[in-house]
């Protein structure tokens, strides 16, 4: 007997994909460098299909049907090229190394094209949904090259979330396409956080609201167009008291947030491509904002002041805050999405932008009724410029607009940091200005450095002799 596909590490989220190949009817292989989480999966959840264990490479790659499907679930770095410089001798023609790991995009290019150059398919593929998506169902990213996912795809559709019976997992794109795509999913996963976030710290400090009834808030936002995974768990998140201390859960947390760097990276490839994914970034700045120890108690200790007072909020702050949180997440989306279509276009990977919408309605930490709405705007406009100008997101922004400035001006005065919010606001701005201030920028940079600007009444590129002009000659 042999297995139709092998997965190779075996920790929370490889063991739980090997599990949920198996339940699906496929006879899976297992490998792990120590054999110890290969024997335990066995033990433990043997009864749940048909697993070929494997204590080698050579038995593994012997025991699985060609052409072979190898999926990789390892520490992603270093340790993914090992695992690859392990296998690919092993490998024959044709066969296919998945790389189902949290790589950077420019890696996975680095490694398809080195694999490609042995005949071997490299299939980088974004895995969302955390350990419990791998077991029940994640949103599937794969990318490498295009005939790869004839003999891959099925396997992949079957394990992946499904809505309406369709599977969240979709061919993306040659070579890192995928990865681009699972990081990008990650960095608005990172906005809608923070956004999410100053909503809650919002409602808390000028609504005066306890978490408890911020909870019940959220669930109600729940049951509308803001429905999503990470509002419901915000509300779970909010309604927890900590046992030993009677408080609420998130009083008695540590105000610093982490990351593991998939946002990072976001900016930097947005940096790179000249993309203004403001959402995204403000998100992973105010994170590393709110690590920066000793920054904070060196603010404590100077007694930094605020507002001397604090103005009252002009509106009905729930229902504002609402709005502005559902306008602030629609600008983080068409940023991303901008982001998606900028690498598409650079890389040529061709990724149609309302499947990647589709794929992250289940199985994934975004997934949300609105994803819905962003899949028909690409629908009817495949190369729509931004998500802004789609008739529902344009209608929800502008209906919104009002109550947002009200809650960027609250917030503003009673010294409340809301970052996400107000980055969105001014980028909304800056996008619909007729003018912007860029002109005064362009005159700066042709003054000091003779970089020249072009004129709105002539084609062609101007230079002024600035000091020629009575003007002082600098030095530069
Ligand atoms: P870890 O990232 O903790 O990696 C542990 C696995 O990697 C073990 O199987 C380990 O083998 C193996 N490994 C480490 N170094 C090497 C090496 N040099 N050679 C061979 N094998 C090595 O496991 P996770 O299951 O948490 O994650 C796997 C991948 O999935 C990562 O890329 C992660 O970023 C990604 N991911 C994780 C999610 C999550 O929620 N955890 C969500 C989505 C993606 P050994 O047992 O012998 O030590």
């Amino acid at each position: 007997q042999k297995a139709q596909i092998g997965v190779t590490g075996l920790a929370v989220m490889g063991r739980n994909l090997a599990r949920n190949f198996a339940r699906h009817g496929h006879t899976v292989a297992l490998h792990n460098r120590s054999y110890g989480r290969t024997k335990e999966l066995v033990e433990e959840f043997g009864h749940e299909g048909t697993f070929l264990p494997a204590e080698t490479a050579e038995q593994f790659v012997a025991s699985l049907e060609r052409p072979r499907r190898v999926v990789i679930m390892v520490k992603a770095g270093p340790a993914t090229d090992a695992v690859i410089d392990e296998f690919a001798p092993l490998l024959e023609e044709g066969d296919m190394l998945i790389d189902a790991g949290n790589a950077h995009y420019a890696d996975t290019r680095r490694r398809e094209a080195a694999l490609k150059a042995k005949g071997l398919h490299f299939v980088g593929a974004g895995v969302s949904g955390g350990e419990e998506g791998a077991l029940h169902g994640p949103s599937i990213m794969p990318g490498g090259p295009k005939e790869s996912y004839e003999a891959l795809g099925p396997l992949l559709e079957d394990i992946a979330a499904k809505v309406d019976g369709e599977p969240c997992c979709v061919h993306v794109g040659p070579d890192g396409a995928g990865h681009f795509v699972k990081m990008v999913h990650n960095g608005i996963e990172y906005a809608d956080m923070q956004l999410i976030a100053e909503a809650y710290d919002l409602l808390r400090r000028v609504g005066g609201h306890s978490p408890a009834e911020i909870a019940e808030i959220f669930k109600g936002w729940n049951e509308g167009r803001l429905g999503s995974y990470l509002i419901e768990i915000t509300a779970e998140v909010l309604k927890q008291v900590d046992a030993a201390t009677g408080k609420a859960f998130v009083d008695v947390v540590a105000d610093a947030a982490e990351q593991k760097g998939t946002g990072r990276w976001t900016v930097q490839a947005a940096l790179d491509l000249g993309v203004p994914v403001s959402g995204i970034a403000e998100s992973v700045f105010a994170r590393a904002l709110s690590g920066g120890k000793d920054e904070r108690a060196a603010a404590a200790e100077a007694g930094l002041p605020g507002p001397s007072a604090g103005a009252e909020h002009s509106g009905d702050l729930v229902a504002d805050v609402e709005q502005a949180l559902f306008a602030s997440k629609i600008v983080a989306y068409a940023q991303g999405f901008q982001q998606i279509q900028a690498a598409s276009k650079e890389y040529g990977w061709d990724i149609d932008p309302g499947a990647m919408a589709k794929i992250w309605r289940a199985g994934c930490i975004i997934r949300a009724k609105f994803l819905d709405f962003i899949k028909q705007a690409y629908d009817k406009k495949p190369d729509l410029a931004t998500l802004l100008v789609d008739q529902y997101f344009l209608d929800a922004v502008s209906g919104a607009q009002d109550a947002w400035r009200r809650v960027v001006v609250t917030a503003a005065q009673q010294g409340i940091p809301a970052p996400g919010f107000a980055s969105a606001l001014a980028y909304y701005d800056g996008l619909r200005a007729e003018r912007l201030p860029a002109a005064l920028i362009q005159g700066q940079r042709d003054f000091f450095g003779a970089h020249t600007y072009q004129r709105v009444d002539k084609p062609g590129s101007f230079h002024t002799l600035w000091a020629a002009e009575g003007r002082p000659e600098v030095d530069a």
